[in-house]
């Protein structure tokens, strides 16, 4: 990890957003009750505003999730902290799947957690900019790709955990199948009414425990993926 922070710094300094504004989110996640300070010390070194567009990048550590385009959002940041902070707690992850990569934030901020990350987007625009932005900050062994996540990643079974970015209806199974046993599954679950609630379940091979981890907010989990055709020079 120690390694990857490093090539990061350069450059993060690279934009005009000052650290110090990453020092106050920081400071506002713990006030907000976040304690894990391996969370708080990747979310502190991974700059925030190199995942959001140039003009909304002065916002990139307001406690509001952004516009990313297609319709789609990168979540706030005390939700990134809870969502990480509770797979931690809940046991330490080599490998994970991550479904909805977005802009790749939070996908590299598991990768600064030390996890081998394989994540899943099903809007092909995002993929391609979650990637380049991956690379270009050193997360060289990030695997992300186009496909629709509710399907998980059968290839790279089993994983340690799944974490879901985008909510999903209660109706779909879960992907324990790919899952090791003992392995924990994160994902916010939308109820009949709408309402959303962040579940996190733990796969014992037979059966899956579960813990309602609270209120929470997100995309809906979309079936299907978005290829943009037509494009200049694709
Ligand atoms: N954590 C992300 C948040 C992304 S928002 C970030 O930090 O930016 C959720 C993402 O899930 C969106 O990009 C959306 O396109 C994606 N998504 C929705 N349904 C999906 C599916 N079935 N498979 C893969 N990605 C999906």
């Amino acid at each position: 990890m120690a390694a990857v922070l490093q090539e990061l710094k350069p450059l993060a300094e690279l934009g005009m957003i000052s650290p110090r504004s990453r020092a106050r989110m920081i400071q506002s996640l713990r006030q907000q009750g976040i304690q894990n300070e391996q969370v708080l010390a990747a979310m502190e070194r991974v700059p925030r505003h190199l995942f959001v567009a140039e003009a909304l990048a002065s916002r990139a550590y307001e406690p509001v999730s952004l516009p990313i385009g297609w319709g789609q959002t990168i979540s706030q940041p005390m939700m990134v902290a809870r969502m990480l902070a509770s797979l931690l707690a809940a046991n330490h992850p080599r490998r994970v799947l991550e479904i909805g990569t977005g802009s790749g934030y939070q996908t590299a901020l598991l990768a600064a957690l030390g996890m081998e990350v394989c994540s899943i987007e099903r809007i092909e625009d995002l993929v391609r900019a979650a990637q380049a932005r991956l690379f270009a900050l050193g997360f060289h062994r990030v695997q992300v790709r186009l496909g629709d996540g509710g399907q998980g990643w059968q290839e790279q079974a089993p994983f340690d955990a799944i974490i879901f970015s985008a909510a999903v209806p209660c109706a779909l199974p879960p992907l324990f199948h790919q899952l090791r046993i003992g392995g924990t599954l994160l994902m916010p679950q939308e109820l009949p009414g709408g309402q959303q609630r962040l579940k996190l379940f733990r796969w014992d091979g037979m059966e899956a425990m579960e813990t309602d981890l609270g209120d929470c907010l997100f995309v809906p989990l979309r079936a299907g993926t978005v290829i943009q055709r037509n494009r200049q020079g694709a």
